[in-house]
């Protein structure tokens, strides 16, 4: 029978971390189960193909939410990495830590242990910090950590153009976001490495195998197995046949904010009532778990570009095959950036004390997915609402562990949401406006010249709104005494034994920037939770918070 101290279910960005840390300095046994297959492979490592693994089969779990209410029944492709690696392996390769406020914040939700000064030293120890030319303090940053952090070559005069125009608009501008300054428009982090994606399994996961400690699995979890209320193992299907992986020690979930709760709920661990309706005995009545789903939802507004300057020039097929010959041979080129190289983090409204809206610049005009091109020279922005209040859940639709999870965001769901979108087109397009993009500014592509009044606004973001890809919160940590949480502040599920969660899911509140990052550091965290070790906090760790925040945005 395989056995292994500790079982962790997920290869992704927080089970990568985890497994590194935990075989650090121990004999303890670590086994990493893992259902998607090798990242082998130019979707993968070439980070300008950063759209194709999302579509592909074979490195995602192809996820659609249900018909969602307020995007008139739309159905938003929810896309999660199933790969060595994980999400990380799939992802847009953007680095953000996430705004010190936001960690306060999880401290105050009950995550005691998580404020920004006890969050601090784990990004820390995690980075590999490069300021690649473009400025920072390296005083504030990690710099011998595994996952190595880089900013592209940002030769485009389009990346000039917007940061100019932010400072224009009178925004600030910052030349690191993930210094103690986020606020601002400035260089966009990548968690590229030497012309190559760096994810997960790159930085954790790979090292980590090369230890005799470590094994790896290639099998899909069904669920948790329990001696009374103490996990002792996993089902799992190895091909064909079904087995259990024994824990002597604990399981831990790393599965994501779908397969997370997923498991748990297939587990017997959920709200009872509906585990009930589906005839799954319960062990623990969680109310909270598939709760609390989270999202950054986003639009992507577009200009046309007067001149041939924009990545447009190598949307073909004879550009694409060169480039991917240079990437491959030199590893650099336009193959070696995933074109995210510069970004803003600005407050909507006066009285906003940090950043809720964050944009990404792109010097094309395309949707994410790769899946429409305008016709022509363009660039966009990709802009959101990073503090919306409507909540989505995650729920079984049947006890098969091998039915997709039902998944429903509830964008729009609060009026609060709705308005912040609005404010997000305007303050896009007061940005496309000013000066700095005289030379290059052509027609709106989109939302389009006529869409002007809050009710064409409202309809073009009901049919355009796409999530970032972000989705947290499903396994929400807070105090063992709050009934809503589903796992305390040392990531245990509360309720039962030997089990923990660490994963995106367990954000009490989705941090104000894409969440790598975040995910990537819980799992570093939790590492030292279960070897009972803690790093202390830095009581030096300065924010910067704009001195006019109560009475302007600028
Ligand atoms: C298309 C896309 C673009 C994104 N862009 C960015 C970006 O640019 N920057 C950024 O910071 N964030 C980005 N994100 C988000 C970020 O990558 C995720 O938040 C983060 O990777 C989540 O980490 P995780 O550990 O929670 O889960 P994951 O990294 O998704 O890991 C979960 C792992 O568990 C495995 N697993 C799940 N269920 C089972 C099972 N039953 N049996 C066995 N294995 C299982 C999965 O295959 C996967 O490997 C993006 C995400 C996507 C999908």
């Amino acid at each position: 029978m395989n056995c292994a101290d500790y079982v962790i279910i997920g290869s992704g960005s927080s089970g990568s971390a985890l497994a590194y840390r935990l075989a650090e300095n121990s004999n303890d046994q670590i086994t990493v189960l893992e259902f998607g297959g090798s990242d082998f492979g130019p979707f993968i490592n070439m980070p300008a193909a950063l759209s194709y693994p999302m579509n592909m089969k074979r490195y995602d779990w192809g996820y659609f939410t249900e018909p969602e209410p307020n995007l008139d029944g739309r159905s938003i492709a929810a896309p999660r990495g199933k790969v060595i690696g994980g999400s990380s392996s799939i992802n847009g390769m953007v680095y953000v830590r996430g705004h010190a406020r936001d960690f306060d914040n999880w401290a105050q939700l009950g995550a005691t242990g998580w404020s920004y000064q006890d969050v601090v030293p784990y990004f820390l120890r995690m980075e590999n910090w490069h300021d690649c030319g473009s400025g920072g303090d390296p005083r504030v940053r990690g710099n011998d950590g595994p996952l190595h952090i880089t900013r592209g070559i940002r030769k485009n005069p389009l990346i000039e153009a917007f940061e100019m125009a932010g400072v224009q608009a009178g925004y600030p501008a910052t030349e690191d976001y993930n210094g103690y300054k986020q606020e601002g428009f400035g260089p966009m982090e990548q968690t590229i490495w030497n012309g190559k994606r760096w994810s997960a399994a790159s930085a954790y996961l790979k090292p980590a195998l090369q230890k005799p400690n470590v094994k790896l699995i290639r099998c899909f979890a069904r669920r948790i197995i329990f001696e009374e209320k103490k996990a002792v193992g996993v089902e799992v299907n190895i091909g064909q046949r079904t087995e259990v992986i024994r824990a002597n020690k604990e399981v831990l979930i790393s599965a994501s904010s779908f397969n997370s709760p997923k498991l748990l709920l297939l587990s017997g661990i959920g709200p009872a009532d509906e585990l009930n309706d589906l005839g799954i005995e319960v062990l623990v009545d969680r109310p909270g778990v598939g709760k609390n789903l989270m999202d950054h939802p986003e639009v992507y507004i577009q200009q046309a570009c007067k001149q041939d300057v924009t990545l447009f020039k190598y949307w073909n097929w004879p550009a694409k095959i060169l480039a991917g010959v240079q990437w491959t041979f030199f590893r650099n080129g336009i193959g070696s950036s995933n074109h995210f190289e510069s970004c803003a983090f600005i407050r909507s409204a006066p009285g906003v004390e940090y950043p809720d809206i964050q944009i990404h610049f792109l010097p094309i005009a395309i949707r994410y997915d790769g899946q429409a091109i305008s016709e022509g020279h363009g660039y966009q922005l990709h802009i959101g609402p990073m503090r919306c209040s409507s909540r989505g859940t995650v729920s079984l639709r049947d006890k098969n562990p091998e039915t997709p999870p039902k998944i429903v965001f509830n964008y729009l769901s609060e009026q609060k949401d709705v308005i912040d979108f609005r404010r997000c087109v305007t303050i896009a397009r007061e940005i496309l406006a000013q000066p700095a993009f005289e030379p290059y500014r052509g027609k709106e592509i989109q939302p389009g010249e006529d869409v002007v009044s809050d009710d064409k606004i409202d309809q073009f973001i009901r049919e355009h709104l796409e999530s970032a890809y972000h989705p947290s919160g499903t396994c929400r940590m807070g105090n063992a005494s709050d009934k809503k949480a589903v796992v305390d502040p040392q990531c245990r599920v509360i309720g039962v034994e030997n089990l923990r969660v660490i994963d995106s899911s367990i954000f009490p509140q989705l941090t104000y920037g894409n969440t790598n990052g975040p995910s990537i550091m819980v799992g570093e965290k939790a590492a030292d939770f279960i070897l009972g070790r803690t790093l202390p906090p830095d009581e030096n760790a300065q924010v910067w918070i704009h001195p006019n925040w109560e009475t302007s945005n600028r």
